[in-house]
C-alpha cells in the first residue's frame, strides 16, 4: 500500500478524478450530505466526491483503496439507520452517485429499463408509466430516493406486497468493487442458473461491498383500473380478517394492504396540511386497501367492493370509504405516507421496523403496546405499515409534555423490549431499513455465528482493506 498522502493532496487527486467542479469541501456545502433525515447521525467529511461516470466511480475507488480512505456511498439521504452519512471522524469521503442519473435504456417489448444509480426513484415511475408499464416500488421518500440506493437497502414500501422488495425487482446490476475494479452485470435474463447469483450479494449489502452504478430493472403491466379503500376497525385482529377476505376476493389483485392506529391517523390530521379523516366517526384502527385489475376501473371496484361487503355483513369492519377519484385514492395514500413524516412533530419517536409472521401481527402489537406502556408510563405508541408483509413501524412516541431527551436517552431499553418480543415471535428486528450503524450493536444477537462469521469472510474477500462503508452493518 502507498504512503498516506495528506488530505490536501488526496483532495486534489479527487478533484483530478471529477473535475474541480464536482468535489465539495466548504463546510456549508458539504453539510446537507453530512446529516440523515431523522437527523440521529450527523457527521463530518474531508470532501464529497460526485462521479458523472462509472469510470470516475472506479477511479475513486481505486485512489481510496491506495490510501485506505474510507468510502461512504450515498444517493438520496433518505435511508433511515445511517449508514449513508459519514462518521464524526472527518475522515471518511461521501461518494455521492447524484450525478449518475441517466435511464439509460427501456425496452417496452422486454419490460426492462436500465436505470444508473442517481435516478430518483420517481422518475423510474414516471419514465415506465410513459412507456405504457408499470414499475411497482413505491415509498413515502420516491420523490427523492434514488436507484442505487433503492437497491443496496432491497427497499420494500407499499408495492412488496403484490410484486415483492427491490430484490425480486432487479435483473442485472453494474458494480464498482472497492478495488476499483468494474463487474459488468448488466443482464436482463429472467432465467439465469450459471453460478452463483452474484447480483443478490450487493442488493441490501447497505454500501459495504461495492457501488452500485446501474440496474436492469423489471417493468410490469400497467393495471388498467386501481381501487382504493380506507377502512374503519375495531382491532389489528379484525384487519388480519380483513385481509384474508381480501385476498380471497381479490388474489393477486390485492396491491396494497397497510393499517394504522387512530392515534396515527390523529397526528396526520392535526400536521399534515390538508389532510382529513375520511371517515364520519372515529375508529380505533384503519385499513388501507387497493386493488389493481388488469382488466379496468370496474373490475378493481367490484373486487373491492365485495371484500368490503362481505367484511361489512361479517361485522369485521365498522365503515368503509372506496376513493371515488384518482385525487380521493392518493389523498388516502399521503395518509398513509405521511406518517413517517409526522411523528416529529409529536416529538421525541423511538422507531422499530420489524415483522413477524402476519397471522402474529394483532398480538405482536398488543404485547408490544402493553410492555413499552409499562415500561414509559403515557408513551404513545404509533404501530403503522405493512401488515400484508408481516411489516409494522412499531414506533413511539413519547408522553405529552415530558423531556424529549430524556425520553429519548431510553432508546435502547425500549428497543430492547420490543426486540425481545420480535424474538420471541420469530420475527425480524430489521425488516426492511437495513442494519446501518443504528442497529449494528444487535446483529451478533440476531444472527448465527456462522452467519456473522460468513457475513465477515464476504466482506473481507470483496474489501480486502476495509474501505467501503466502514462500521456499518457488520
Ligand atoms: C419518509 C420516508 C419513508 C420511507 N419509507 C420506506 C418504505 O416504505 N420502505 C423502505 O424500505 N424504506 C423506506 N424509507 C427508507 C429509505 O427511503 C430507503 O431505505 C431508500 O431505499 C434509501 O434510498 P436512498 O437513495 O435515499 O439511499 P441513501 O439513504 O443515500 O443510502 C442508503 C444506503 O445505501 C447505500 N448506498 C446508496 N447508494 C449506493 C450505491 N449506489 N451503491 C452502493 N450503496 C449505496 C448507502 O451507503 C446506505 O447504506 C423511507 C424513508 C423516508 C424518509
Amino acid at each position: 500500500m502507498n504512503d498516506i498522502p495528506t488530505s490536501e493532496s488526496l483532495r486534489e487527486r479527487l478533484g483530478r478524478i471529477v473535475g474541480a467542479r464536482h468535489i465539495l469541501t466548504d463546510p456549508d456545502d458539504v453539510a446537507p450530505y453530512c446529516v440523515e433525515p431523522r437527523e440521529l447521525y450527523r457527521g463530518a467529511t474531508q470532501a464529497v466526491v460526485l462521479p458523472g461516470s462509472t469510470k470516475e466511480v472506479a477511479a475513486i475507488l481505486r485512489l481510496a483503496n491506495e490510501t485506505a480512505t474510507p468510502v461512504v456511498p450515498q444517493a438520496g439521504n433518505t435511508g433511515l439507520v445511517g449508514a449513508q452519512v459519514p462518521d464524526e471522524t472527518g475522515r471518511e469521503i461521501v461518494l455521492s452517485v447524484a450525478r449518475l442519473d441517466r435511464i439509460r435504456d427501456l425496452d417496452a417489448d422486454g419490460g426492462t429499463m436500465v436505470a444508473e444509480a442517481g435516478v430518483i426513484l420517481e422518475r423510474v415511475q414516471e419514465a415506465a408509466a410513459e412507456a405504457g408499464l408499470f414499475f411497482p416500488l413505491s415509498l413515502g421518500a420516491q420523490g427523492s430516493c434514488r436507484i442505487g440506493g433503492n437497491i443496496a437497502t432491497n427497499a420494500g414500501g407499499t408495492g412488496a406486497l403484490a410484486y415483492g422488495s427491490m430484490r425480486e425487482l432487479v435483473l442485472g446490476l453494474e458494480v464498482v468493487l472497492p478495488t476499483g475494479e468494474v463487474w459488468h452485470g448488466l443482464r436482463r435474463l429472467k432465467k439465469d442458473n450459471a453460478g452463483y447469483d452474484l447480483k443478490q450479494l450487493f442488493i441490501g449489502s447497505e454500501g459495504t461491498l461495492g457501488v452500485i452504478t446501474a440496474a436492469v430493472l423489471k417493468l410490469f403491466a400497467a393495471p388498467r383500473g386501481r381501487a382504493v379503500a380506507f377502512a374503519g376497525l375495531a382491532s389489528p385482529q379484525a384487519a388480519l380478517k380483513l385481509f384474508r377476505g381480501a385476498r380471497a376476493a381479490a388474489g393477486p389483485a390485492l396491491t396494497g394492504f397497510e393499517i394504522l392506529s387512530r392515534t396515527g391517523l390523529e397526528f396526520v390530521t392535526a400536521h399534515l396540511p390538508g389532510a382529513r379523516d375520511p371517515l364520519a366517526e372515529p375508529h380505533p384502527w384503519y385499513a388501507l386497501l387497493e386493488v389493481s385489475s388488469a382488466r379496468s376501473e370496474v373490475d378493481a371496484q367490484a373486487m373491492l367492493e365485495e371484500a368490503l361487503t362481505a367484511a361489512l355483513e361479517a361485522g369485521t369492519i365498522a365503515d368503509a370509504a372506496i376513493a371515488a377519484s384518482l385525487d380521493q385514492a392518493a389523498q388516502f395514500w399521503r395518509i398513509r405516507h405521511g406518517l413517517a413524516e409526522v411523528q416529529r412533530h409529536e416529538g421525541g419517536s423511538i422507531k422499530h421496523d420489524v415483522s413477524v409472521p402476519v397471522a402474529l401481527i394483532p398480538e405482536f402489537i398488543a404485547r408490544a403496546e402493553e410492555a413499552v406502556i409499562r415500561a414509559v408510563p403515557g408513551a404513545r405508541p404509533v404501530p403503522f405499515g405493512h401488515m400484508g408483509d408481516g411489516n409494522i413501524h412499531f414506533n413511539v412516541s413519547q408522553p405529552p409534555g415530558v423531556d424529549k431527551a430524556a425520553f429519548l436517552a431510553r432508546w435502547e431499553e425500549v428497543n430492547a423490549i420490543v426486540h425481545g418480543i420480535v424474538a420471541e415471535m420469530g420475527g425480524s428486528i430489521a425488516a426492511e431499513h437495513g442494519i446501518g450503524r443504528l442497529k449494528r450493536g444487535l446483529l451478533a444477537e440476531v444472527r448465527r455465528p456462522l452467519e456473522l462469521d460468513l457475513m465477515r469472510r464476504l466482506k473481507r474477500a470483496l474489501d480486502p482493506n476495509g474501505i467501503l462503508n466502514p462500521g456499518r452493518v457488520i
